[in-house]
């Protein structure tokens, strides 16, 4: 017995050297981050989110390109009989999707249609018969049933209202049709006249409207706010005509500083 153990002895250590010596390498591969080390997590460049649901139960989505900066809001659509106004908003997601380095330093909030029951019904309205874009708590709203019997009496104005107060953009961008000009309210005279310079559409100043999304935010929140309308024609152009024509002057509404 003892010269067996004697014979094998020195195989144990032989087998546990390498043993060692493959665990160091192999570990050495496979070795667990630190959990301690700080991570880097990098939100997504792009993302989509329901803001709120129309009164036929619809989404009203955000999209929402780059994640710090200050935020800029554009939206389209919260008259339902506007179509070109969603296909423009359509073409500038498209556009953003590719062209990140503009929203490196800034966040672009995109609704693409605030009206959904109204686009899919062709009306103005939405489906109870409430103008939104009257609806807001402006210093001059009106109570009636067309304009809303309270300010916010419906779920599409809500939405939008909670989305600007919480993320409070330093501007805002609503696509409209058909009156061929680009309208502001609030501090944007020098926004609209820039945007001007990229597009055939004039600046006219139509004046506060009561409950308008312009006089809430413009007027009474003060934030600077262009209501771009396009034309009555736009309806019978494609997407890419669309952006051909109006692109140049939402791009500049995006980067002006
Ligand atoms: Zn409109």
């Amino acid at each position: 017995m003892r010269f067996v153990f004697l014979k094998h002895k020195p195989i144990f250590p032989a087998i546990t050297a390498i043993a060692g010596l493959l665990s160091v390498f192999v570990g050495g591969c496979s070795m667990p981050a630190d959990r301690y080390a700080p991570q880097i997590i990098t939100p997504p460049a792009v993302s989509v989110r329901q803001i709120g649901s129309s009164v036929q139960g619809r989404s009203i989505d955000c999209i929402q390109f780059g994640y710090a900066g200050p935020r800029i809001l554009i939206l389209a659509a919260i008259h339902g009989n506007e179509p070109a106004s969603y296909v423009l908003a359509e073409a500038l997601r498209q556009y953003l999707s590719s062209h990140r380095t503009l929203y490196s330093n800034r966040v672009i909030l995109l609704i693409p249609i605030a009206n959904p029951d109204g686009l899919s019904a062709g009306t103005r309205d939405n489906v109870n018969r409430v103008d939104l874009n009257r609806n807001f708590p402006a210093d001059n709203r009106q109570d009636t049933s067309r304009f809303g019997l309270m300010a916010l009496s419906e779920p599409e104005s809500m939405a939008l209202y909670d989305l600007i107060e919480n993320e409070n953009p330093e501007r805002i961008l609503s696509i409209h049709q058909p009156y061929g000009c680009i309208d502001y309210d609030g501090p944007a005279r020098i926004l609209a006249s820039r945007m001007a310079l990229w597009c055939d559409l004039p600046v006219r100043k139509v004046g506060a409207l009561p409950g308008s999304l312009g006089s809430w935010a413009g007027e009474t929140r003060k934030i600077p706010i262009i209501t771009l309308e396009m034309t009555a024609e736009d309806t019978a152009l494609t997407q890419e005509q669309i952006w051909d024509r109006y692109g140049r002057a939402v791009l500049d509404f995006i980067s002006a500083p």
